[in-house]
């Protein structure tokens, strides 16, 4: 997600088996480890350790913040998504604020439905707009803002990112987004 610091979500590879033990937080899938949580790395490279620590959870979100949250419902034309992190204050939410995206938040351009941007359990990068409480109203315009990782609806994969569009490699298939320039996966 950041750039300096390396925050990383379930489902990310962070090594190869032969590299580090498994510690906190990570799992053993085939050759490699991966996180369990939204966290950052930490690599303990004498003892050869590797493991993930949650961020610390904090204050509520506000008007201006960049965050992160995941897609947990669509109802064209909006969507409702559950803020999980707060980016320029590295806050993560254990127990995630309610929020909402608009269809006429999506892009300068007019969206004529929410699923040509977003689909259900994607991970986006917005920005808050409105509320002093949840739910938070969200916006994706601009081009850092949108879907930052976002799994395949029939094989669960994640999604690869191949030009304006999203790809699974096993089903074969592309997906349409508003792919955030953050996007984890290319
Ligand atoms: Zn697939």
């Amino acid at each position: 997600m950041g750039k300096d610091k390396e925050v990383v979500v379930p489902g990310e590879k962070l090594a190869v088996i032969e590299e580090y033990l498994p510690r906190e937080n990570v799992y053993v899938n085939v050759d490699f480890i991966l996180s369990k949580i939204i966290g950052t790395i930490f690599r303990d490279n004498e003892k050869k350790e590797i493991s993930v620590r949650r961020i610390k959870e904090l204050s509520l979100p506000k008007v201006r913040d960049i965050i992160y949250g995941v897609v947990t419902s669509i109802r064209d034309p909006i969507a409702y998504v559950d803020i999980i992190y707060i980016e320029n204050r590295n806050k993560i939410f254990l127990n995630p604020f309610d929020s909402f995206l608009h269809a006429n938040n999506v892009s300068s351009m007019y969206v004529r439905s929410l699923y040509d941007a977003i689909g259900y359990g994607d991970i986006i990068r917005a920005y808050i707009v409105d509320g002093y409480n949840p739910p938070y109203e969200l916006s994706i315009k601009g081009r850092e803002f949108g879907v930052v990782y976002a799994r395949c609806p029939l094989c669960m994969r994640p999604l690869r990112r191949k030009g304006y569009e999203l790809f699974c490699s096993k089903c074969r298939k592309k997906f349409k987004r508003k792919i955030s320039t953050y996007y984890f996966l290319k």
